[in-house]
């Protein structure tokens, strides 16, 4: 994947030195020994637990969350209070961090010891009422942390952690990352635009246009030579249709594809974006509109938003960083068509192209295909064609709604489609949604959810709410819970308060 290394997060300790130099050693050797625990664990692969410090003074407090900052290497943090230690010590270092934040409410020692237990004991287990201080401060001050209770053996403590870590790591990726929009979006369109500067301010990645001559360029550079080679990979990686083989009818269609995607990957590398769109509308100098090009890039890590829909790619680039190393993959996708039998409504889900081989069914090859295409005025493209895996998935619009972003996401069940779609020229995913199709459909609609999505069955409900915590912006989830009434009025109040909360700075 087109990404950085694993990051880290900070274990900090927190305490004071009222309890004397014996007691804060015993503390601190807890601490890394949760802290090792953590970082052992195979359950948390989203980040790197390190032990950082166990901190007692107001000024260490300051520093370190300033180097956590600072840190290009450091994701977020995790905070204990293994003793009591008083949280106005903890207001400036505290007020001033923008890393995640995480806060573990655990204790050393799980069970009392009913036989020994005495003020010794007492003292130093202090988390059941260290944490309050700690915890109202950090509602003072209005932080956005995800809290995590239970011994910190548990494996659910370690999946609550996980899932955050995976969360902090995708929003790490976000800050800074550049996404390359290949001319405009479709014309006339409006849940595909947005306020790119209110992006990036609140987001942090950054979108710069590029006109469509400049990949045309890229593509015309491409060594005949490297478009064999990669046609050829594609012929092997793939089941492809006679016609693209190498002496078939439509083989140069299939180089002009690997063409396209060697001159993607060359604007791509000197840009160094994480995340692209492209619009039909503009294809001067290419003679398909790239679907092989894209599904591999996405494939490789690579967000992807059509019709220039840049909010869309950023979120499929952070659905992947997310999912990474779990399985089941993340796409760019469209609610396109129902199955509106009331015993059994279904979403079908597709793009003109641009679905990503990492959501596909196991067991076979996607097949490489040629079909005409109706919109766009240039040659047929090729494209991969099959049906997604079933199973759990989340389906997520991030929208632009002028005064916050919204995160609209639906918890869905993907199918096997009950019968072939022989006919259906490109790669689809079939899904029931939750609580059912009535509810979940009005909401989304009420939402103001987009067509466009970022799909994944290896992202979870939790991930995404610990992400928009993170960020800062409004969760409309979509559940087995949802009741629509509720719903509404959640959407009118988190109007409110997005917009309050974020005041002016916007
Ligand atoms: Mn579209």
């Amino acid at each position: 994947m087109h990404t950085t290394d694993t990051p880290e997060i900070w274990f900090l300790c927190g305490s004071q030195h009222l309890y004397g130099p014996g007691p804060l050693k015993q503390v601190a050797e807890n601490a890394q020994k949760i802290a090792a625990t953590l970082g052992a664990s195979p359950r948390i692969q989203g980040a790197r637990v390190i032990y950082k410090a166990l901190l007692t003074t107001p000024a260490e407090i300051t520093r370190i969350m300033a180097a956590a900052d600072a840190g290009e290497t450091c994701a977020g943090l995790i905070l204990w209070m293994h003793t009591f230690s008083p949280a106005k010590m903890w207001i400036r270092g505290l007020a001033a961090l923008k890393k995640p934040l995480l806060h573990l409410h655990t204790q050393f020692h799980r069970d009392l010891p009913w036989g020994t237990i005495d003020m010794d004991y007492m003292n130093l287990h202090q988390s059941a009422h260290g944490d309050r201080e700690a915890a109202h401060l950090h509602t003072r001050l209005r932080l956005d942390r995800k809290i995590v209770v239970g011994h910190w053996t548990e494996p659910q403590v370690h999946d609550r952690i996980d899932a955050w870590a995976r969360a902090a790591r995708a929003w790490h990726d976000w800050q800074g990352a550049r996404i390359l929009r290949l001319d405009d979006n479709m014309r006339q369109v409006a849940v595909t635009e947005g306020d790119k500067v209110a992006a990036e301010i609140r987001l942090g990645f950054t979108v710069n246009s590029h006109g469509i001559g400049d990949l045309a360029e890229r593509i015309a550079a491409v060594p005949e030579k490297a478009a064999d080679a990669l046609a050829a990979d594609c012929l092997a990686a793939y089941a492809p249709a006679p016609a693209l083989r190498k002496n078939g009818a439509r083989h140069a269609s299939l180089r002009d594809a690997a063409r396209i995607e060697l001159g993607l990957r060359a604007l791509l590398d000197e840009t160094g974006a994480k995340a692209l769109t492209d619009t039909f509308e503009v294809l001067h100098g290419l003679n398909q509109l790239p679907g092989l090009p894209i599904q591999r890039l996405m494939a490789d890590g690579y967000g992807f938003g059509g019709e220039g829909d840049w909010k869309t790619a950023a979120l499929v680039r952070a659905m992947k960083v997310m999912g990474r190393g779990l399985k089941g993959g993340a796409s760019f996708m469209e609610d396109y068509t129902y199955h509106l039998d009331p015993a059994n409504p279904l979403v079908l889900g597709a793009h003109m192209l641009e679905v990503c081989p990492t959501i596909a069914a196991p067991g076979r090859k996607p097949s490489l295909e040629i079909h005409p295409l109706g919109i766009g005025g240039k040659g047929d493209p090729v494209r991969l064609v099959f049906d997604a895996r079933p199973g759990d998935a989340v389906n997520a619009s991030l929208i632009d709604l002028g005064n916050h972003f919204r995160l609209v996401v639906n918890e869905v069940t993907a199918i096997k489609p009950p019968r072939p779609l022989p006919r259906l020229p490109v790669a689809r995913a079939l899904w029931r949604c939750r609580p059912d199709f009535r509810t979940a459909l009005a909401a989304w609609l009420h939402a103001g959810g987009a067509h466009h999505t970022a799909f994944s069955h290896a992202v979870t409900t939790e991930m995404l709410e610990d992400f928009a915590a993170i960020a800062g912006i409004e969760l409309a989830l979509i559940d087995r819970d949802t009741r629509l009434g509720d719903f509404k009025t959640r959407l009118r109040l988190n109007d409110h308060y997005y917009a309050t909360a974020q005041g002016l700075r916007n």
